[in-house]
């Protein structure tokens, strides 16, 4: 055992599969195998019993890699108090089956919905992916939809209550724009329904959702969780508690089913990449808030670098800008508005061409890795308008950062000018 309760997550993402290590590797060796040898005593052969998810909890013995793996077990233990800050060591190991994670984020969303089969779900905007899951559903089961931003009489109309699921994504994607979890939670848990929350841009280290009274918090682990661009991954995590623990079993088993379980290669680089997440994503979050801030001074100002800006910039939208919302934003995200924001340009062309002038970014859909991405929105989501840029900063100095985007202004501005002569 850990000398416990003190412990915080940076210390516990390098030391919580201390206790299921029995190699004396101290980097966590591959295992790739699908099947697992039942005992050799004929006495110690424990066929699975009917009815019960039991044989999936993460103490069992491996059987199966569409059940679970080494691999996977280590990487939902380390994440288990990344997930839950501050939860005393000997409820970690019970707590670690809690943490279900998938092939990826969407058939993490779709297990989610497999295992809720919500009548109604209420949400918003967000990732474009989810909405198709949602598409996938009302094409089985016609689930309806009702915005989530919607007032509590719309929300009756469409029947919203029990068993019902009201999801938000926070930060949302691909703004970088904050709500509060715990408005949300209130509404959700008022009429009985459920609030998951898409904590994707908004990653351990930055903000715990269970806290403000999220039920399941999910995470596409493609994004942050891999946080090196290698590596596709999906997690549900459900609230402490009976309800919860019952929740994640069965989630568990369904996932058995749906077969949507990470791979063995992925489950090791995850357990490579939480190492390091909280130092990943503190500093990325730094950077982008470093430079939104400089950005938004250009907007709004008038030096020489804040009139080429301008020419191409019309607004950007992150949480570190959301002023009046200050006093739950902080307490929300104590350590970081998110490392992802966005840009308006002024005109489309503004926004199919800047990413090209660029050195240190790469013009790239997704997020979360170390290097930083720039995306033409349009390219990857047709509901986004075609003058936004999607920023999601890298690990790299912010003034190296800040200097690579003034050049590419420098650039557009020229371009833009010589074609009007
Ligand atoms: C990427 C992303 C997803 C989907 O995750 P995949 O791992 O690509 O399936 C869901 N939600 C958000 C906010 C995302 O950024």
């Amino acid at each position: 055992m850990l000398p416990s309760e003190s412990l915080s997550p940076a210390t516990l993402a390098v030391h919580a599969d201390d206790r299921v290590n029995i190699l004396t590797d101290v980097a966590p060796a591959i295992h790739t195998s699908t099947t697992f040898r039942y005992p050799q005593n004929p006495q110690h052969l424990q066929p699975v019993p009917a009815d019960s998810n039991e044989h999936l909890d993460l103490s069992s013995p491996l059987v199966y890699s569409r059940a679970t793996t080494s691999n996977i077990n280590r990487l939902e233990t380390i994440l288990c108090p990344l997930l839950y800050p501050g939860t005393p060591e000997q409820e970690l190991v019970e707590l670690s089956n809690h943490v279900v994670s998938y092939s990826s984020g969407l058939s993490a969303f779709h297990g989610l919905l497999v295992n809720v089969v919500p009548k109604t779900i209420a949400i918003s905007e967000g990732y474009h992916g989810c909405h198709g899951v949602i598409g996938l559903h009302q094409k089985m089961h016609g689930v309806k939809t009702v915005g989530v931003h919607a007032s509590d009489e719309e929300w009756d109309a469409a029947g919203l209550g029990k068993g019902d699921l009201v999801h938000i994504e926070t930060p949302l994607n691909p703004s970088g724009e904050a709500y509060s979890i715990k408005k949300y939670a209130e509404r959700a848990h008022k009429r009985g329904a459920l609030l998951s929350v898409d904590a994707t841009f908004g990653p351990p280290g930055l903000q715990d959702p269970f806290k403000w009274g999220a039920d399941v918090v999910m995470h596409s682990g493609t994004k942050y969780i891999g946080g090196h661009s290698d590596m596709l991954c999906g997690i549900l995590a459900t609230r402490k508690g009976k309800e919860g623990a019952a929740m994640a079993m069965t989630l568990r088993g369904e996932r058995m089913f749906l077969g949507s379980v990470l791979g063995s290669l992925e489950s090791w680089l995850g357990v490579r990449s939480l190492r390091t997440l909280e130092l990943r994503v503190q500093r990325q979050s730094q950077n982008a808030t470093e430079l939104v801030q400089w950005l938004h001074g250009c907007v709004t100002g008038d030096s020489e670098d804040a009139n080429m800006v301008k020419k191409v910039v019309k607004k950007v939208t992150h949480a570190s800008l959301q002023t009046s919302d200050m006093d739950w934003l902080n307490e929300q995200m104590p350590n970081g508005y998110g490392p992802v924001f966005a840009i308006e340009t002024h005109t489309p062309q503004q926004a199919r061409s800047f990413p090209s002038h660029l050195k240190l970014f790469h013009h790239a859909t997704s997020l979360g890795g170390v290097e930083s991405l720039i995306e033409w929105r349009r390219m990857s989501d047709s509901s986004v308008d075609e003058r936004v840029l999607r920023v999601s900063v890298g690990v790299e100095n912010a003034q190296d950062l800040q200097a690579d985007l003034l050049q590419a202004f420098k650039t557009s501005c020229h371009i833009t000018t010589t074609q009007q002569q």
